[in-house]
């Protein structure tokens, strides 16, 4: 059944020529008023994202990295502090906390959705323990209203990575809106991406919102009066405007990717394929989307030799990764450690046709039966 065509894991080209338009002139608008850091593209932006989310303040900045490490650095958290962040995520989560000189401590994942267990969270709270980091993995939300508890019953700073969840809806709010503050990357793939690096810091504080604008720019908000130890961490005036100008496309983006889940869960609804859960009043926006299956290695290599590209997030959990490398974190971490082995991202994008979603299925069937 081997097919030519190649379905690529995202299709970065294939939006960029339906909003060619939009984009270019976003584009010429920058290099003609040749303003490139700071200015009012970059304001501009700022402005539509924290009005699209319902938030106050919206500050960007160079990465999405750096934006949970600017917020950390705001919250006054280093060295000595602990930080509690899921077992499963991409390496940042916990990178930003190392990075502090705080501690990452590690919390197992839900067995149906692949984010943070609340009910596990208190057990690792000790009198040094700061802040939760809730990542919305794979664009479903965590579950926000115990995690918010919690930390209110031990005044935690909740620190959301919406890195993988523009747009996504816990209840009525958007990621980003429910705890302190979020933390978004605009890296290409995400749901919503520039053309290079890029990230914000989104919160209701206006006094962190006022220190992540001193943090990020030397510690100054006019030139030359340094009041802080800053560093130099901006969002670019070009990504800005790429930014404005998609911002108008992410909810029908994200409503196109959920429209592909659906086909996805449809076709593999009677497959032993551990579909991910819904969790509870989430509005998901598969930023990926993900199976687990025993036979993971046969399918990945079938899917492969027909074209079909495919990730794995992540191969390692993060307390096994070699920075990390905590003992026993296979038996302390026995939900997100089993994942380890099974999980596979498949194509997923707003522009996947339903035709490469049937293409997928098929494939993923005969390989199944094929063992
Ligand atoms: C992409 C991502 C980040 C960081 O983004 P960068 O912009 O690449 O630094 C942080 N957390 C999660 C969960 C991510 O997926």
């Amino acid at each position: 059944m081997k097919n030519n065509i190649k379905i690529p894991f995202a299709n970065l080209n294939k939006q960029y020529l339906a909003i060619k338009r939009e984009i270019d002139e976003a584009f010429n608008n920058v290099l003609s008023s040749a303003s490139f850091i700071g200015g009012k593209y970059v304001q501009k932006f700022e402005e539509e994202y924290a009005d699209y989310l319902g938030i106050k303040f919206c500050v960007g900045c160079a990465n999405g990295t750096d934006a949970l490490e600017l917020l950390l650095r705001a919250y006054d958290i280093n060295k000595g502090n602990e930080v509690i962040v899921p077992s499963h995520s991409w390496i940042s989560t916990a990178e930003a906390v190392s990075n502090v000189g705080a501690k990452p401590v590690f919390v197992d994942t839900l067995n149906d959705s692949y984010n943070i267990n609340p009910s596990l969270i208190e057990e690792k709270i000790s009198e040094f323990t700061k802040a939760i980091i809730p990542v919305h993995l794979y664009g479903l939300p965590a579950e926000m209203d115990k995690i918010v508890s919690i930390a209110k019953k031990y005044s935690l700073f909740v620190i959301e990575d919406c890195a993988q969840a523009h747009g996504a809806m816990y209840k009525r709010k958007k990621v980003g809106s429910i705890g302190d503050a979020g933390a978004f990357s605009f890296f290409p793939s995400k749901n919503l991406g520039c053309y290079g690096d890029g990230g914000c810091i989104v919160t209701n504080n206006e006094e962190i919102a006022q220190k992540i604008r001193m943090l990020r720019n030397h510690g100054q908000l006019q030139k030359h009066n340094h009041l802080l130890v800053g560093r130099n961490s901006r969002l670019d005036a070009l990504q800005a405007a790429i930014l404005s100008a998609k911002l108008p496309f992410l909810d029908k983006w994200n409503n196109n990717r959920r429209a592909n889940a659906q086909l996805y869960n449809e076709y593999l609804k009677d497959l032993d394929v551990g579909l991910s859960g819904k969790g509870s009043h989430s509005n998901h926006v598969y930023h990926v989307f993900v199976i687990k299956t025993a036979q993971r290695e046969n399918i990945r290599n079938i899917l492969n030799d027909n074209g079909v590209e495919t990730n794995i997030h992540y191969p390692k959990i993060l307390p096994l990764t070699n920075v990390y490398k905590e003992v026993d974190a296979n038996s302390k971490y026995p939900i997100s450690y089993s994942y380890q082995s099974k999980i596979l991202s498949l194509p997923m994008y707003p522009e996947l046709e339903k035709e490469d979603i049937d293409r997928i299925v098929q494939i993923i069937k005969s390989a199944l039966i094929v063992k």
